[in-house]
């Protein structure tokens, strides 16, 4: 049975959600468009009004519903999650009123999966019950996408693991109370079992920030920069601080980064539905030529291509999350899915906001609307996560796995033997109505 209705009692989740959006949430964006007030826990005016909202949200059983009800979330899936994601995803603040912002999800589910309980006590608590920020740090100077170029260390020392090496782009470093590691630890095993994860405390000694780097959009006079270049100096931690087992450390990553490019993705749908309304609204307010842009057949045709553009990508992204859900924990059954929204989500996000922007003509180019900060979000969108040809790899390998090689020398759909073996196959018939019509 096919079916795309939602169910009333959630539906009337999502309406809430929609109004508090608009009531709540939508003033902190235009307040502080900045990422860096987002993840800075001491900013203190921005945490006055974010707390009350975290606090209503939690209230109504929406905190945190990534995490199913074995990690102790709501356990509404992933179906659910995305139906409220892309409402979320069209302001800056809304993941972290709902407690589902990145990396920290991630961050939070691999805890909760390969944790112990002591580090589960420690450092995932405060992180659900959004006190704190997390970093991931894993991508190095000299590459991200590929693990085998990855050369931080970790050595064991007594009753210590001594990390030494320099990390690029750790997200929100600056703000993080704890940084999950991904370091060497045999160098010379596959590399599936050449890392482990380690659980790195923000004051641990030797940890220092090289630099924080501004991603585009963000102002280095504002000190708004947010991904941290660090060197681990001899980092020392205690034994127990290793997340998941020696060796296991490719895998613990590999867990969190799935459902966090379709969380992303989720989002997308949100900030493109957000540049088709204003581009309809701008379509039928701007007049030209004595005529309203909507009535112009080349704005209309912008207008659909992007409506069907969204409508497709947004079922992409439905039926992903319904692969998670019926996946039960194996992550091969929706990965080719994963990798299919992940590398659709920057081309249909810089198309939709493309042409909004453009309808909006000089307005459009400036920083008075939202689509100036979609805009310079978009290249990141194409490699955060990994980048786009490493996905489009995912998904023609996993396609592939389900083709065999033509057996001869032409393609097994090769017309002439069709056309022969269907004058064998209906012969008789043929045979009787050429000697009739003869
Ligand atoms: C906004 C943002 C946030 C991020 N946050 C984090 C974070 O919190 N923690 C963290 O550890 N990292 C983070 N990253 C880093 C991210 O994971 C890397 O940028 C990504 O994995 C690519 O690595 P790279 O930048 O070294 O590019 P490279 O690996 O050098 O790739 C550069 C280009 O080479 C090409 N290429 C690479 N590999 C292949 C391939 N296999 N086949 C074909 N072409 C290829 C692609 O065109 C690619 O864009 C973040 C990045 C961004 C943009």
């Amino acid at each position: 049975m096919w079916d795309f209705s939602t169910d009333p009692e959630f539906q009337e989740k999502l309406d809430w959600i929609d109004r508090f959006l608009i009531d709540e949430v939508e003033p902190l964006d235009v307040l502080y468009p900045s990422v860096s007030v987002v993840y800075d826990t001491t900013h203190r005016v921005s945490r006055a009004i974010l707390k009350p909202l975290q606090r209503e949200v939690q209230r109504q059983k929406l905190w945190a519903c990534h995490l199913g009800p074995e990690l102790g979330g709501e356990g509404y899936g992933q179906v659910a999650l995305a139906l409220m994601n892309e409402r979320l995803g069209r302001s800056l603040w809304a993941p972290t009123v709902f407690g589902t912002a990145a990396p920290d999800t991630g961050n939070a589910e691999i805890l909760a999966m390969f944790g112990t309980q002591e580090q589960k006590d420690r450092y995932l608590q405060p992180l659900l019950d959004g006190d704190i920020v997390s970093c991931f740090s894993m991508t190095e100077p000299q590459g991200g996408a590929d693990p085998r170029v990855f050369t931080t260390q970790a050595r064991r020392e007594g009753d210590h693991w001594v990390i030494s090496g320099e990390k690029w782009y750790s997200s929100n470093a600056r703000y993080a109370e704890f940084l999950l590691v991904l370091a060497v630890t045999d160098p010379d095993a596959p590399i599936q079992k050449r890392m482990s994860m380690f659980i790195v405390p923000k004051d641990a000694p030797g940890l220092e920030i090289i630099r924080n780097v501004p991603h585009m959009g963000e102002r280095l006079e504002m000190d708004e920069a947010t991904e941290g270049y660090l060197r681990y100096n001899d980092v020392r931690i205690p034994l127990d601080h290793m997340l998941g087992g020696p060796g296991e450390g490719f895998a613990v990553a590999q867990a969190r980064l799935g459902g966090g490019r379709a969380h992303h993705a989720m989002r997308i749908v949100g900030q493109c539905q957000r540049a088709l309304d204003m581009m309809c609204e701008r379509a039928l307010s701007r007049y030209t030529q004595g005529t309203r842009l909507a009535d112009m057949g080349t704005v209309q045709a912008m207008i659909a291509d992007s409506k069907i553009e969204l409508e497709q990508f947004r079922l992409l992204v439905m039926k992903t999350a319904w692969l998670i859900d019926q996946s039960h924990g194996d992550p091969r059954k929706a990965r080719a899915h994963i990798a299919m929204v992940k590398v659709g989500m920057a081309k249909v996000y810089h198309d939709i906001v493309r042409r909004a922007l453009h309808m909006h003509g000089s307005l459009g180019a400036t920083f008075e609307t939202p689509l100036a900060y979609m805009w310079i979000n978009i290249p990141t969108f194409g490699l955060a996560d990994g980048p786009t040809e490493v996905h489009q790899v995912t998904v023609a390998k996993e396609l592939l796995r389900n083709y065999k090689p033509a057996e001869g020398l032409f393609p097994s759909e090769h017309l002439p033997p069709k056309i022969a073996a269907a004058r064998a196959r209906y012969a008789h018939i043929l045979n009787e109505h050429a000697a009739g019509e003869s």
